[in-house]
């Protein structure tokens, strides 16, 4: 079986040096909100081009908090995508306020930016727009229209942290990119343990340039106050714990090389599936930095597909079954037409990606992936 992730074969790199810190964590009898929190903070901060970072307890959390900070609630709405996890719109119920979809893009299944000014009203408050799979959104072009209609921008980087522009410019870390997670008014990212800098448990992260939105989320991440049993509002508990912090800590050492190692798998891809006619292989805008959360291609007949694939010994999994908009979840808002992001859904699928897939192996799915779609094929 050659499965969609693999987190043993990282842990077989790190291990060592994953378990001193954490014992280390262990014996300090210091758990919560320490040194390794403080760090991690200042080394994420760093590492986006941001001034402040907040840790959290969860990507979700870091999207509710962001929307709490923003003072976004009841009778706002807020402007984003179906064609996501559901905690981006979740966040955005949780806060009282109405998720309105814009559809995606054919080639980038992110936030289509021609699109978003139709769905603006007199009642919203922000964009949150999805760095899905881990391509950048067009954020030059979301920035300027949020700046127009004096909006806020919350960027969703919980599956492309590194991701970014190559705008020698505008660069705000190493390799000279413009990095996600620096555009928005607060940044939210996930380090649940597939993403692609993962905890070994929950965890996640808003990144800021101001000052007030840090102290808020400071305070709403610790029951609404700044001073210990001094609550000025209504906050949660939502702090990351040091197990967790050290463990991040380490691995962030790795990001940038395992994110350039999914990039080379991505284009080993490519180079598999070149004059595939029937296999729509990433597109990967020019001047971006993609980070490949997921190698996500179009085919014909992609339940069947799917299904070989399982049946032999390939791991690919659908991201994801259902847009929101048609989730029961939501049901209650008002019918919406979203074309690309119901064609897309119908069409993707991600094979096995991450780091230490080895080239034999993509081979393998590659394969498989041709065997698939010419038995299909032949069926229909
Ligand atoms: C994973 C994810 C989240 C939620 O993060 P958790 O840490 O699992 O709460 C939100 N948005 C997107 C796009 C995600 O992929």
């Amino acid at each position: 079986m050659i499965p969609i992730l693999d987190s043993k074969r990282q842990y077989a790199q790190i291990g060592a040096e994953v378990e001193k810190e954490v014992l280390d964590v262990l014996r300090s009898g210091a758990y919560i909100l320490g040194r390794h929190n403080k760090a991690l903070e200042e080394d994420l901060a760093k590492f986006t081009g941001t001034k402040y970072a907040v840790a959290l307890n969860s990507g979700t959390d870091a999207l509710h908090l962001a929307l709490r900070a923003l003072d976004i609630g009841a009778g706002d709405e807020v402007i984003t995508v179906a064609f996501t996890f559901v905690a981006t719109t979740e966040a955005i119920g949780i806060v009282g306020a109405t998720p309105v979809f814009v559809d995606i893009d054919n080639n980038t299944f992110n936030i289509d930016p021609a699109k978003i000014e139709a769905a603006i009203t007199p009642r919203t408050k922000a964009i949150i727009p999805v760095h899905l799979y881990g391509q950048p959104c067009d954020m030059d072009m979301i920035m300027d229209i949020a700046k127009r209609h004096n909006l806020y921008v919350i960027e969703d980087c919980c599956q492309a942290i590194g991701a970014g522009v190559n705008d020698r410019a505008a660069a705000n870390n190493a390799a000279g990119r413009k990095m996600v997670g620096s555009y928005g008014d607060i940044n939210c990212f996930s380090f649940y343990p597939t993403k692609n800098l993962g905890a070994m448990g929950d965890g996640g992260l808003c990144t800021t340039n101001s000052e007030a939105l840090r102290d808020r989320l400071v305070a709403l991440r610790n029951h609404g106050g700044a001073v210990r049993y001094y609550h000025d509002e209504i906050g949660v508990n939502s702090r990351l714990d040091e197990v967790q912090a050290a463990i991040l800590r380490v691995k962030l050492n790795y990001i940038n090389e395992w994110n350039e190692k999914r990039r080379k798998n991505a284009y080993f891809y490519n180079e598999l599936f070149a004059g595939h006619a029937d296999i729509q292989t990433p597109v990967e805008l020019d001047g971006t930095y993609c980070v490949y959360h997921q190698y996500t291609v179009k085919i014909p007949n992609r339940d069947e597909v799917h299904k070989y694939l399982q049946e032999n010994g390939v791991g690919a999994m659908i991201y994801y079954p259902v847009p929101l908009h048609k989730q029961k979840v939501h049901a209650h808002l008002a019918p919406v037409s979203l074309p690309n992001t119901e064609d897309n859904t119908s069409l993707v699928i991600s094979l096995p990606m991450f780091p230490e897939l080895t080239q034999d192996e993509q081979r393998t799915v590659a394969d498989t992936l041709i065997a698939a779609l010419n038995k299909t094929a032949a069926a229909v």
